[in-house]
């Protein structure tokens, strides 16, 4: 049975040709990631920026690029495609991980879903499926270690969804290029709000925020908004209770299937 791909809100088959370029995307992958790798280091360290900046604007047409969101919406994506068959959903090492021969935390986290299910599982046999209550159930287990979920699509579509990863700051090879370069990475659909009356000044926020969007400041915390890209893995941890997430004024859907998930839940 094929597997699907988002389309106007509404899960479709995804043609055969589709799953076989994500496969051949996914076969490289750890080559691939090892390259732009190493091709980032060398500019970083040359301090040649603004060619990084073309560089990954150009490569983002074609290579992944991701949509950060919070647990909750990833697990409502799942909840949304609970109708599939069970295969539509599968878990496998981090590739970021695997290709650069480094380690941090859980390295079974890399979730792919509808027809990257189905390219993924075909060259990799680890990757293993998950029915929905394990697949929220590894999401929230995720959150708690203070990880990010990006929707993750190919070609810039968000018909070629095929991945959420769970994302941290120092070896998630997109998050570096897009520290480095821009482009790689666009905030999800909401955004963190802060009640300072409630914030005790703990300062877990601060440690918890891949992006920085946090300091202390005469032991209240600050957010800087522009850098909140809407992970919400700032939430749970809030010693206050100071802190929620709220829809973000001027959200420009991206990736996450904000019309397929409300239509599920609805
Ligand atoms: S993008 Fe993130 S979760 Fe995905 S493979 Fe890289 S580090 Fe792992
Ligand atoms: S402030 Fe919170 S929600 Fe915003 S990016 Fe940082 S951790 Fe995520
Ligand atoms: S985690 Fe909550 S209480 Fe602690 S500093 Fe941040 S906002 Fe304040």
């Amino acid at each position: 049975m094929a597997h699907h791909k988002v389309e106007n809100g509404k899960l479709v088959p995804a043609s055969k040709i589709q799953v076989m370029i994500d496969n051949f995307y996914a076969r490289n992958e750890p080559m691939i990631l090892r390259v732009l790798d190493a091709t980032t280091r060398f500019f970083v360290k040359v301090r040649a920026r603004p060619v990084l900046k073309v560089l990954s604007r150009l490569l983002g047409t074609v290579f992944p690029t991701g949509e950060v969101v919070t647990t909750e919406r990833a697990i409502d994506f799942i909840d949304a495609i609970s109708v599939l068959d069970k295969t539509e959903i599968a878990v496998g090492p981090c590739m970021c991980q695997k290709a650069l021969k480094k380690r941090n935390g859980t390295y079974i986290k890399d979730m792919v879903i509808l027809y990257g299910a189905e390219a993924y599982k075909m060259s990799y046999p680890e990757y293993k499926d998950l029915n929905p209550e394990e697949a929220k159930e590894l999401l929230r287990k995720l959150q708690e270690e203070g990880l990010m979920p990006t929707f993750y699509s190919c070609l810039r579509s968000g018909g070629w969804i095929y991945a959420i990863c769970n994302c941290e700051g120092k070896i998630c090879f997109p998050f570096r290029a897009h520290q480095a370069a821009g482009a790689v990475l666009y905030p999800g659909p909401d955004i963190v709000s802060l009640n300072s009356e409630e914030c005790i000044g703990c300062g877990t926020c601060v440690e918890r925020c891949h992006f920085g969007a946090n300091t202390l400041v005469d032991g209240i915390c600050q957010i800087d908004l522009a850098k909140c890209y809407g992970c919400g893995v700032c939430i749970p941890t809030c010693n206050g209770q100071a802190r929620k997430m709220v829809e973000r004024a001027g959200y420009r859907p991206r990736y996450y299937p904000v019309e397929l998930v409300s239509k599920a839940a609805a």
